[in-house]
Formats: structure tokens, sequence, C-alpha cells
């Protein structure tokens, strides 16, 4: 997709919320929000955001701190920052920290929604980037998956499959979208399909207790952290 949909919006001021959440829901995105920085943290790790758009100054956790700590898990979400102040030590902490941009309050509306296209056109992510959710993780370059810091065996339609659902994570995909990315336009079955997630989740969710592969009846599959 060349194109952000989803944003997660972390900001406690309620009114600059309600109209940021308003103003990109009539855009047609998807937003959750957060109005402080423990409750954005916890959303920005359950979830795979196009876009997080972090206000600096936060309760419990403050906008810096929560984008170190998103990088430092290896989370590499666009993050367009939200500041009050136009000051150069403020922009540059925030840069230091891994924010992508900067916009100081009060902005235009507009000008918001194309600061969010140009970070996420910019830090589209690349295809071999580590991608992450919850306590698992999965690198595409390597095909190696790990959960809780334990080494996962996957074959290779395993690990096609795994890779696609985090990918579009919380997102379904369906049987079929899965079939062509295991097998091509031409290849594959719903059966195959449904042995090699049964032999996925016997190694990625059964020994650790808590099932992120999830069935959507009669539709396709989607994996998610609650
Ligand atoms: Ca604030």
């Amino acid at each position: 997709m060349n194109e952000p949909r989803s944003v997660l919006l972390v900001e406690d001021q309620h009114d600059i919320a309600a109209n940021i959440w308003d103003f990109l829901e009539r855009r047609g995105y998807r937003v959750d929000h957060a109005a402080d920085g423990e409750a954005g943290m916890a959303a920005a790790l359950r979830g795979n955001f196009d876009v997080i758009v972090l206000d600096l100054g936060l309760p419990r956790l403050d906008g810096l701190d929560l984008c170190r700590r998103l990088r430092e898990s290896d989370r590499r979400t666009p993050v367009l920052m939200l500041t009050a102040r136009d000051t150069l030590d403020d922009k540059l902490r925030g840069f230091a920290e891994g924010a992508d941009d900067y916009l100081v309050k009060p902005f235009a509306l507009a000008e918001l929604e194309a600061r969010i296209r140009a970070v996420y056109r910019r830090g589209r992510i690349s295809p071999d980037a580590p991608l992450v959710v919850g306590d698992l993780r999965y690198n595409p370059s390597t095909l190696r998956a790990t959960r809780q810091g334990r080494d996962i065996e996957l074959t290779r339609a395993q690990s096609v499959i795994l890779h696609q659902l985090m990918q579009h994570s919380p997102q379904v995909l369906t049987h079929q979208a899965l079939i062509t990315a295991v097998w091509g336009e031409e290849g594959g079955d719903p059966a195959a399909l449904h042995t090699h997630v049964y032999e996925l989740r016997k190694a990625v969710d059964r020994p650790f207790g808590e099932a992120l592969i999830r069935s959507v009846h009669g539709i396709g599959y989607r994996l998610e952290k609650d």
C-alpha cells in the first residue's frame, strides 16, 4: 500500500485529540487513540500502525521516552511528533529518540495529513526490517522467528504465512490471499493452507500459552496480540 491507512494518535489534550481524530476518520483513516504515554506505548506494541502521531508532553510517559522505547523494541513505525514549542532543543531531542518529523502546535489539519503521508512514504518499512507483534519477532532477511527469545523452526510455507500475517497485523488475510502468497496464482488449495497454519500454530502459539494467530471463520486468518 502506498498510502497510510492506520494512525495511532497519542495525545492527552482531549479537544486536540478529538479534532484530529474526526478529521482523519473523515479522510478515511482508521484511528486508534491513547490519552497517555503508557497507553500509547501499549497500543504501539500491539498493532502495526502505518504512522504514529505522538504528542511530546504526555502524562505517565512522555513522548520522547515513548519514542525511544519504541525504537529499542525494534518498532520502525514512522513517528510524527507534535509539540507546543518550537525550540531547536526539542527538535533535536525528538530526532535523537527516533522521531521522523515534527509539527508545532497549532497546525492546520491539512498540514498534519500532508506530514503523515510524507513520513509514511519516507519511512516505508524496508521489506527486510524485522516484524514484531507482542513477544513474537520475525526477520524476513534471515527467515528466523523467535518468541520470548526462543528460536522457532519454520518451513518455507510457514515462514511465508507468518510474514504475511505479521506484516498485515491486525488485519484479516483471506484464505485465497495466503494461498497466493505461498503457492502463487496457480497452485495451492485451502486444505493445504489449513495444514500449514495448523503446524504454524503448533510452533508459534502452543508452546507460549497465548495464541496470536486467529481464525476468522469462513474468511481467513489474522495475527494479533490482545
Ligand atoms: Ca500534551
